[in-house]
């Protein structure tokens, strides 16, 4: 067992295990949880109130969180020291158990550490962040059929620009740099002869990597495989018309990927040559019954035209008998989007998508747009997952005004909660902590920042006081 500096065990439960990337969970699981900053004094212990009393309800004795408290963010710094915001005891702490739930930390000024909350998803590799934007009938929301949206991004965790490798202008190494790319890289580089980087840019860099996308869109299908009807459809979503060899290239290996790995056997060589010419043209579409178009260009000749839609008669034929009979409406679909054009289509055509796998800065991005459809950032759960390990946390920051008032809405933490309840398998209790706030949701029982949206106005509620309210209707 890990020896701890200054955090106490709790005095009984059990270890959750990982095979293959899947916890084991155990019925009295031991389960870290750093409080958070700012507002993490009011949601974190609103959140933890619900959770024991929704596992109470649903499983009794049988089963029981016992919650480890760790530390990180000011908290920690009370602790253990001035700009100790991420204690080796916390790091070993989640290496052990595998698992934490947190409330938001303060990026700190100083201390080395760019944002505790990136440094978190480095350390532990926890390369996919899932954030399910979902609607809670009765939540205001500037959008006349926000219910029809019910989508889960999937945002690539630890590569892209995010990870922070960046040089200021006029810094000596960003100069040497651009001095090195101008007069040597760029006229060896085929195709980037004529470009020149400006004097006196910055200098970021936007690493991608087929194993980085592959391995998170592979979690991506594999949640899309246990969902049902047209949600088991996950959409690629990149600017690879642009970025051709970061973001087009995170399309292709999702392609690639869902062929080699999610076919099996079923695929043929036709099929296999199809999807590489889908690929390379990703312009192309198949309208009217199997009619190979590229619209608004005429690259292609007819000739090549009609032998891809010849093609694609001889793959509906070869394939009839797995994929005939509506048998094709079982699969998981695999299809792509330009990423500024899903910013529109989750407003248009929201009941048409389910599963976005993106690039890091689309997901945050793209994550937010879709939050704020249903209801803002108090309504947005998150969980960050690895193969060894998970964290769930609340997609806002520490939003230090409202900070120990007892006024903020705890919901984006108490439904992280609920999925850290479906990671375990432990759904009965998740799914009564999800009808119970939907029910004190309709009732316009709500915290300040629904109560305001509301038409007519109410009376809102504390932080607290609408933890109590989902209780009451368990
Ligand atoms: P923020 O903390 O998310 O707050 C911005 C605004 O969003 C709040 O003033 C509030 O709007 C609304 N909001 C936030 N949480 C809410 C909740 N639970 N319920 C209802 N409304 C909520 O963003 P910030 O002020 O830019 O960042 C503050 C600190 O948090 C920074 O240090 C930042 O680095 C950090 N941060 C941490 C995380 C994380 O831990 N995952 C994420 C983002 C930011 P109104 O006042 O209009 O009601």
């Amino acid at each position: 067992m890990t020896n701890f500096e200054k955090i106490n065990l709790p005095k009984t439960g059990e270890l959750i295990t990982f095979k293959n990337g899947r916890p084991i969970v155990p019925n009295n699981p031991i389960v870290p949880f750093i409080r958070g900053d700012g507002t993490g004094i009011d949601i974190w212990p609103a959140t933890q109130r619900v959770i024991d009393a929704a596992i109470n309800k649903c499983y009794g004795n049988e089963k029981k969180i016992n919650w480890f408290k760790i530390y990180a963010g000011d908290e920690a710094c009370e602790i253990y020291g001035t700009y100790n915001y991420l204690p080796q005891d916390t790091i070993n702490a989640i290496k052990h158990f595998g698992i934490a739930i947190k409330g938001p930390l303060t990026t700190p000024v100083g201390g080395g550490i760019r944002s505790l909350n990136v440094a978190l998803r480095q350390i532990f590799d926890l390369y996919s962040c899932v954030r399910p934007c979902k609607y809670y009938s009765g939540t205001p929301s500037p959008h006349k059929n926000p219910e029809d949206l019910d989508i889960i991004v999937y945002r690539e965790n630890t590569e892209d620009i995010y990870m922070g490798i960046e040089w200021e202008a006029d810094d000596s190494n960003c100069i040497e740099l651009i001095n090195h790319l101008n007069n040597n890289v760029i006229p060896n580089s085929k195709n980037l002869k004529q470009r020149n980087i400006p004097k006196g840019s910055s200098i970021g860099i936007k690493p991608v990597s087929k194993f980085g996308s592959q391995r998170h869109i592979r979690k991506a299908i594999e949640h899309a495989k246990k969902l049902s009807g047209n949600k088991r459809h996950v959409t690629l979503v990149h600017k690879g018309n642009i970025m051709k060899f970061t973001e087009g290239a995170f399309r292709d290996w999702g392609y690639e990927l869902a062929v080699n790995e999610f076919r099996g056997d079923c695929i043929t060589e036709r099929e296999s040559w199809i999807l590489d010419n889908l690929q390379k043209n990703p312009t192309l579409t198949i309208e009217n019954n199997a009619q190979l178009i590229e619209p608004g260009f005429d690259k292609l000749t007819t000739e090549k035209r009609i032998i891809i839609c010849q093609e694609i008669k001889e793959i509906i034929s070869s394939i009839s008998e797995t994929h005939g009979d509506n048998q094709w409406k079982n699969l998981v679909l695999v299809d792509d989007r330009i990423a500024d054009s899903i910013f529109q289509q989750i407003q248009t055509r929201p009941q048409e998508y389910s599963i976005l796998a993106t690039l890091n800065l689309n997901g945050d991005y793209l994550s937010d747009a879709a939050a704020a459809i249903v209801g803002g950032l108090g309504m947005a759960p998150g969980a960050n997952i690895g193969d060894q390990a998970a964290i769930f946390e609340a997609t806002h920051g520490t939003a230090p005004k409202h900070a120990g008032l007892d006024k903020i809405n705890p919901g984006s933490v108490i439904l992280s909660g609920v999925m850290m309840l479906e990671f375990f398998g432990w759904n009965k209790a998740a799914d009564l902590i999800t009808k119970s706030l939907s029910k004190t949701i309709e009732d316009k029982r709500v915290t300040y920042d629904l109560a305001r949206l509301m038409k007519p106005k109410v009376s809102p509620l504390s932080c607290s006081g609408f933890a109590e309210s989902i209780i009451s209707y368990f």
